[in-house]
């Protein structure tokens, strides 16, 4: 199979020619359709992810079409049509018996612990456990978005934020996970406020329901301006960047009892922000991470799309090949690209 492929970090991946994977026991393997692009990748590319081993294929967002199946595969057969939430559980540790696969204590992640979906096929384990059937309504490119940052983002808004209507919601960074932060809070019937130095994003953000947008590269005080528009501070605020500036301003901007989500990745040299710990005492703030969502819980984010109050599609930009996305991942700390790059030709 065609597959990216790179033997060291930073070292400008190849499009080259693989053996094609074989299933586990309890895996299937997929013929990619769709694998989304996600600054998750280029973490990896530049050896941040300690669980990446060389040489490797990355790629975690996917949909596709089974192709394979080991003998202990009970739930799915060749030709269904399938996605995967970036983190699959073991089925098996006492976090995944719990209900929360996301984090399972020996978690398989395509494109990270194994080779990813930059390829033709993708062997993906335990898969009774972690593989979502894909309703027809739902285009591969769109069942792909989901897989990170979109379930992520649902996660982190409905499970970890618990978000309610009429509740402020400041969402600092308008990427991938920003923008669906903000899609699904206004579904919910929150106030999502937008937080980013594009005015572009901004604009496009107030058009998936955001009713007030500050500008952080004209803002000198952004914490300040988000209390201003809420009179006292937002309910929820999500850092979807991943930086030290958008995680305090993040905390910060919160009204007493607020919930901060850390979403957007921490990793290197920004893995131990400075935290307005004084202000989380006294004001008795929450402070969550939220790391993808389970198999489970996209049955209540596919009925909210089949309803339409979620559109996912509208975050997808490019539809790219799979050597155009050679040179997306390794400029992807400067993208400015408006929605989602997806890879639908391999
Ligand atoms: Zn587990
Ligand atoms: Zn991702």
């Amino acid at each position: 199979m065609r597959a990216m492929y790179y033997e060291a970090f930073e070292q400008m991946p190849d499009i080259r020619v693989v053996p094609d994977p074989t299933p586990t026991e309890n895996g299937v393997v997929v013929k990619v359709e769709a694998s989304g692009l996600c600054r998750s990748d280029w973490h990896g590319w530049m050896g941040h992810d300690p669980d990446i081993r060389l040489p490797h294929v990355p790629g975690h967002e996917l949909a596709g079409v089974i192709s394979a199946t080991g003998r202990g595969v009970m739930r799915y057969k060749v030709g269904d049509r399938v996605t995967v939430p970036f983190v699959s559980g073991c089925g098996r540790c006492g976090e995944c018996r719990s209900g929360n696969q996301q984090v399972c204590e020996a978690q398989f992640q395509p494109g990270f612990t194994h080779w990813g979906s930059f390829a033709e096929y993708v062997a993906i384990d335990f898969a009774d456990q972690n593989l979502v059937h894909l309703p027809d309504s739902v285009d591969f490119a769109t069942a792909a978005s989901l897989g990170c940052r979109f379930a992520t983002s649902f996660r982190a808004v409905t499970d970890q934020a618990r978000v309610r209507g009429g509740e402020w919601v400041a969402v600092h960074g308008c990427g991938g996970v920003g923008l669906s932060a903000i899609m699904i809070a206004a579904a919910l019937g929150a106030n999502p406020i937008a937080i980013d130095i594009s005015e572009e994003k901004l604009a496009f953000a107030r058009t998936l329901g955001a009713v007030a947008a500050v500008n952080a590269r004209d803002t000198e005080d952004v914490a300040g301006a988000v209390r201003e528009i809420t009179k006292g501070g937002a309910h929820v605020s999500i850092d979807a960047l991943g930086s030290p500036v958008t995680c305090f301003n993040s905390i910060k901007n919160l009204r007493r009892r607020g919930r901060h989500v850390q979403v957007g990745l921490m990793l290197a040299d920004h893995s131990t922000p400075q935290i307005p710990m004084a202000q989380v005492i006294g004001h008795e703030l929450e402070i969550y991470g939220s790391h993808g969502m389970q198999a489970w819980r996209y049955d209540a984010m596919l009925s909210m799309m089949a309803a339409g109050k979620l559109d996912p599609k509208r975050l997808i930009g490019r539809e790219i090949s799979l050597d155009e996305a050679v040179p997306a991942l390794v400029a992807m700390d400067r993208a400015t690209d408006l929605g989602i790059s997806v890879i639908t030709r391999f």
